[in-house]
């Protein structure tokens, strides 16, 4: 029909619109509460304004400002304005990048003559927001041609070198300059899309200031970082620094500092801990859980060293694809060794000792494997990101027709074992074959197929990340999410065609023929001492009584009390608990502060009452207000010993095998 177009909306129904209709004007045929929440649109899949014209025939969704597409663009569009704020309050600064990231933005600056930003600049820049927020500016799209383009940001040095460079991701390709304009003074290279106007934004905070090289490059400029966080609704922005402060409050840092878990000595090196007694103690109740759970569901226990020989590690390709991340290389007489970066090598090396038939697959080999791993100073991150790290590493061969059940199996055994540790959150990526990889694409998409399998007979949520596996290997990433809401990546299973290939891996099958086995990596924890980070981040340092490294100390309320004190902690010990006596050599107050600090379950108070009838008084690190008195001590056991049990969780019945 003439004048009209047609637009496809995500449900598979069609609008009629006058041509020359934008995503606004269709936002609000459809309704004014979701023109009030539009703040861009997707069209044909791609970002663009709301206020773009639309196309006939095309496929068209509204994003709104609580997704994480329109949050994405809140974000960006919070950047620019913190950008022209910056540049009014300090003419002549230059702007860098300002990128949305994960909950919030940053922009680079370099201030006249070298300045720099302190925090209180912080709250002046907010307000020169403000001001601009309230003036309801346009962000109107303009297009250039490179010359114009560089001419339009003569003044600025670092956008100049982004067009001279060609990057299309910041506004600048196809012979085309895109950029964003606010007023008649600011203008910002952009590829957009951004919100209709500067009214749109308001629920947002700067947070920091840090200091970043452009480009990443500690050769080049050190420019000014301000970060800020931007959301849809005060509510949200308040839900969002509320986490933050609670993050700030479980930083296993810190709270490893203040229970004495762990510390990373400076005479040791950058991102390497040690693990004090108490830690040690939590980590090794982690292993036998882990171990004890490995050996029913029928892996076999291996050990292999440190180091390797270079050619170990050609024939594995690491050196060729990996080596960056490799510690260097030491010399030992005439050879060349290498800190293992992952056990897969060795492990095959195990498989690979002897004649293997089809009888023995699937074999499950599983290591409590030290691995080491160059990464840079600037990304480390406590235990969750370290440099020496021990991963609860398996690697399953077995015969091509047993993937689809081992692989259920195996989820399903993850899952599981997350669960004992209190994580009930779940989520996961299945990452596809990248544009650069190697193999076979049929055998790629059998492999993806059976992990993609494997997520729906285990029922884990799942979202494709399309391209995103190894240039080896389709992989599912297995996330959990804390008690704040965070996210994090912990289980990997990946399955791969390339080491078995690589290393001429064989089996002897049922025909009598030599076959090609597939080989499956799994990291379960992840790292034992990243997992334990989230663990002490997820419980605030108060992990639960299975796990706590003391779970129960008795105070005698006086010298007396003592004796019945030790009697109370012996028979805990004999029972299996982890108990000890803090005598009365200092005030019973002062203990039941220091006992709650260090974060123990139980707190036992006993005092003549309690010597005559054969009790305690329990104060329970889960419960408030007053203790609970006259306990008998059978009692308490009792109680104790049913806490530890339920944290099994319900078993699954295992599938069964090929
Ligand atoms: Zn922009
Ligand atoms: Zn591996």
């Amino acid at each position: 029909m003439a004048g009209t177009i047609t637009i496809t909306l995500p449900d598979g129904s069609s609008r009629e619109l006058a041509t020359g209709s934008t995503a606004a004007d269709l936002a609000a045929s459809i309704g004014r509460g979701l023109a009030r929440a539009a703040v861009a649109a997707s069209v044909d899949g791609g970002l663009t304004d709301l206020t773009a014209p639309l196309s006939d025939g095309a496929s068209v969704a509204i994003i709104t400002a609580d997704s994480p597409e329109g949050r994405f663009v809140l974000r960006h569009s919070t950047a620019h304005v913190m950008a022209q704020a910056v540049t009014d309050l300090w003419p002549g600064a230059k702007y860098a990048i300002g990128p949305p990231i994960e909950d919030g933005f940053y922009y680079d600056f370099e201030l006249p003559g070298g300045a720099h930003f302190s925090e209180d600049d912080l709250a002046r820049i907010e307000n020169r927001m403000r001001e601009i927020i309230a003036d309801d500016q346009p962000f109107s799209r303009e297009e250039h041609s490179v010359d114009e383009g560089l001419a339009l940001f003569r003044d600025q040095p670092y956008k100049v070198e982004i067009i001279a460079g060609v990057d299309t991701s910041e506004g600048a390709g196809d012979g085309v300059v895109s950029a964003y304009r606010n007023n008649e003074r600011f203008v910002d290279l952009c590829r957009g899309p951004h919100v209709p106007t500067t009214g749109r934004l308001g629920h947002f905070r700067l947070t920091k200031v840090a200091a970043a090289y452009w480009r990443g490059d500690e050769h080049r400029p050190q420019l000014q970082r301000i970060y800020g966080t931007a959301w849809e609704s005060d509510a949200a922005l308040k839900d969002h620094l509320h986490r933050l402060e609670e993050a700030e409050k479980r930083d296993h840092r810190r709270l490893g500092a203040e229970l004495d878990l762990f510390h990373f000595p400076s005479e040791i090196g950058s991102g390497l801990p040690v693990f004090h007694p108490k830690g040690g103690l939590v980590r090794k109740l982690m292993e036998d859980h882990a171990r004890a759970e490995h050996e029913r569901a029928g892996y076999q226990f291996v050990v292999t060293p440190h180091l390797a020989k270079s050619t170990l590690f050609e024939t594995s390709g690491h050196l060729q694809w990996y080596a960056e991340s490799m510690y260097p290389p030491m010399q030992l007489e005439g050879a060349t060794y290498y800190p293992k970066p992952m056990n897969c090598p060795m492990h095959i090396l195990i498989y690979q000792h002897r004649q293997r038939s089809y009888r023995e697959l699937p074999m499950r080999l599983f290591e409590f494997g030290t691995v080491y791993r160059f990464e840079r100073s600037g990304v480390l991150n406590g235990l969750l990101r370290a440099r020496g790290f021990t991963q609860d590493d398996a690697h399953i061969f077995c015969a091509r027709e047993q993937l689809g059940a081992e692989l259920i199996d195996l989820l399903a055994f993850v899952v599981r074992i997350l669960r004992t540790f209190g994580l009930t959150e779940f989520e996961a990526e299945l990452a596809t074959r990248p544009d650069k990889f190697v193999g076979d694409p049929a055998d790629w998409d059998e492999a993806t197929e059976a992990l993609r399998q494997a997520l729906l007979a285990v029922e884990l949520p799942f979202v494709v990340a399309q391209g995103e596996g190894a240039f080896y290997a389709p992989k599912i990433d297995v996330h959990v999410r804390d008690a704040i809401g965070r996210r994090w990546q912990v289980s990997t299973l990946q399955v791969d065609f390339q080491f078995p290939h690589r290393f001429d891996l064989e089996y002897v099958g049922a025909d009598n023929e030599r076959h090609r086995p597939q080989m499956i990596h799994r990291a379960l924890f992840g790292s034992i001492e990243r997992f334990f980070a989230i663990l002490i981040e997820h419980y605030a340092g108060a992990l639960p009584t299975w796990l706590a490294p003391l779970q129960v100390r008795v105070l005698a309320v006086s010298r007396d009390h003592e004796p019945y004190a030790d009697r109370v902690a012996d028979r805990l010990r004999a029972e299996g608990f982890r108990a000890e006596v803090a005598g009365a050599e200092e005030g019973l107050g002062a203990r039941v502060r220091r006992g709650k600090l260090e974060k123990i379950p139980y707190l036992l108070v006993v005092g003549d009452d309690d010597v005559a009838a054969g009790t305690v008084g329990v104060n329970a690190r889960d419960k408030a207000g007053s203790p609970a008195r006259d306990v008998p001590v059978d009692a308490f056991i009792d109680r104790l010993q049913s806490e530890v049990v339920s944290h099994l969780a319900p078993r699954s019945a295992p599938a069964p095998m090929a």
